[in-house]
């Protein structure tokens, strides 16, 4: 066995295997001359050991040797590490037909037929070697191939994969991308129906008040369209006048300052029609971090009534305060002038009768106060049904007289009259309280006259008088409550203001009218309407005239 030195190596190294010496000589000289450089095993266990050391480039492998052959040789070097890459060339006789079949079975490369063709040989060799290290070399370059291939393979799948999983979370984002945008634009639909269908007018402003937002009840409070208003401040659409500009600013500056982005302002405001009215804004404001203003919402509530209510109530309780407290006061300074001093009998008597008559005044007052304040509330009860109005107007007379010593009033005989569609009580109520006044006002006496007369589908009443009569100025404040004409003459006519007011309401919640026809010094004729109700058989006598359901005689 020989070594081989480092300069050698770039000569491929060529085993012989062969047990016939002169065979191993000859192959050695060609293949040296070839440029190979070569080392030698006679027999099968020499070959093996040598594989331990070093593998060769390339082996000539006898087939037919004496102890271990060389197809058994070619197999034990199949299965050494790096064994599987070195080409085997048997050589072997050219009839051996078998031998060559079964070297390629165990793994031969190719194989040289006896007897060799010496001159040739060394090129044979390097044409197997260099074929058997192209085929190695494709055979690597194809692995790596298959390699590259799979490892893309693998990539192209695992990015497969990933863009899959991608793809299903963006679709699962769109989803609920869209489900939350339903959502807002549901939730977006609901605000809008609440604002325009708020009994609020609801106005939305950006930092400098103009309008961005104007609902259809703002439409409806203010006269002006959305389209007119959007997109102007207060003061260009007239809402407030010019000189009125700083209300804005005063509005912005108390929604920015004392951190409460809230405010609530009563206001008077003009509608497109030139009319005002009162509101109250509840302004809330969005204010960023910095301070700064960036929209304000408004909600504006109509309280013109409201406030018109607030002055009448207020007016209402000082009148009645007073008108209370006159009568009290002199029931007082009587009672304490007849504790403290002594009198008469007859200034007693007369003190007494002023007491008596101060608080049945006081009664009165209080008893028309609270009538009036039912009917007001739309607490008071009315009972209509069909009546004969004369039977009611008689026994009214009737009860009138019994209480006024008996004064003499004329009813003027109407012979076919509807029935009426009305209160009994109510009616009397109105009938007594308007004969009160005719016999009150007429303080020199005279005659007070009733009548009636069809008009249409309506009855009128009227109660007539000689009495003082009324001036014209104060005839159309005749039916407000505590309304008394400014007179000597009526100041010492005890009353309360609000007899007439009472009459009015009831008459209207008949459904009828009430007025008067008046000179002053010769007598006042009051007049009022009430429904006819539709004659109808069962109603009418024979003779055409009225059931009379009242059973009291008729007073002359
Ligand atoms: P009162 O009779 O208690 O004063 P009313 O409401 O009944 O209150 O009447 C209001 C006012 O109308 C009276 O104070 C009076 O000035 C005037 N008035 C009412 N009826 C007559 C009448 N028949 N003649 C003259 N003035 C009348």
């Amino acid at each position: 066995m020989q070594s081989i030195s480092a300069l050698e190596k770039e000569r491929p190294l060529v085993l012989i295997v062969d047990d016939d010496f002169t065979i191993r000589l000859l192959m050695r000289e060609a293949l040296e001359q070839a440029g190979f450089l070569v080392v030698e095993a006679g027999n099968g266990p020499e070959a093996l050991a040598l594989f331990a050391r070093q593998l060769p480039e390339i082996v000539l492998l006898d087939v037919i040797m004496p102890d271990v052959d060389g197809f058994t040789i070619c197999a034990a070097l199949r299965q050494l590490p790096g064994g599987a890459r070195i080409p085997v060339v048997m050589v072997t006789g050219l009839d051996d037909l078998d031998s060559i079949n079964r070297a390629y079975e165990v793994g031969a490369t190719d194989f040289i037929t006896k007897p060799i063709v010496w001159p040739i040989l060394g090129h044979r060799v390097h044409y197997i070697l260099r074929s058997s290290r192209a085929m190695e070399e494709l055979h690597d370059s194809q692995a790596a191939l298959r390699q590259a291939h799979d490892e893309l393979e693998l990539r192209v799948q695992e990015r497969t994969t990933e863009l899959a999983h991608t793809n299903r979370a963006l679709h699962a984002e769109i989803t609920e991308r869209k489900r939350t945008e339903e959502a807002l634009q549901e939730a977006h639909q609901r605000l809008r129906f609440h604002v325009e269908n708020s009994p609020l007018a609801v106005v939305e402003s950006d930092n400098e008040f103009r309008v961005q937002g104007w609902s259809s009840q703002a439409e409806h409070m203010f006269g002006w369209k959305a389209e007119e208003v959007v997109g102007k401040q207060p003061t260009e659409w007239r809402f407030i006048p010019p000189e009125e500009k700083d209300t804005v600013s005063i509005v912005i500056r108390e929604l920015l300052t004392g951190h409460s982005p809230r405010t609530v302002s009563t206001n008077q405001n003009y509608r497109k029609d030139g009319s005002t009215i009162d509101c109250e804004w509840y302004n809330s404001a969005l204010i960023d971090e910095h301070g700064r203003l960036i929209s304000v919402l408004s909600l504006v509530q109509d309280v013109t009534e409201r406030k018109a209510l607030e002055r009448l109530k207020d007016e209402l309780v000082s009148t009645v305060s007073h008108e209370l407290r006159t009568p009290l006061a002199s029931l007082r300074g009587f009672a304490e002038l007849m504790l403290t001093r002594h009198f008469s009998l007859a200034q007693q008597r007369e003190f007494l009768t002023i007491i008596l008559n101060e608080s049945k005044r006081l009664a009165d007052l209080i008893n028309d106060f609270l009538d009036l304040q039912r009917i007001e509330a739309g607490r008071q009860e009315y009972h209509f049904k069909p009546l004969d109005l004369l039977s009611v107007v008689r026994e009214t007379i009737a009860i009138f007289q019994a209480n006024s010593n008996g004064i003499a009033i004329r009813l003027l005989k109407e012979p076919t009259l509807p029935p009426v569609h009305a209160d009994a009580d109510r009616l009397r109520q109105v009938l007594l309280n308007l004969l009160s006044n005719a016999v009150k006002f007429s303080p020199h006496g005279g005659e007070i006259t009733i009548g009636t007369r069809q008009e249409g589908a309506d009855v009128v009443v009227w109660i007539r008088d000689q009495g003082i009569g009324i001036a014209p100025d104060t005839l159309p404040k005749l039916f407000t409550k505590f309304f008394r004409a400014n007179t000597k003459e009526i100041r010492e006519i005890s009353g309360t203001g609000l007899g007439l007011a009472l009459v009015k309401r009831i008459i209207t919640a008949h459904g009828g009218q009430i007025w008067v026809e008046s000179a002053l010094g010769k007598g006042s004729t009051f007049f009022f309407t009430l429904p006819a109700v539709a004659a109808t058989p069962a109603l009418l006598r024979p003779n055409g005239g009225v059931v009379n359901t009242s059973p009291h005689p008729l007073t002359p």
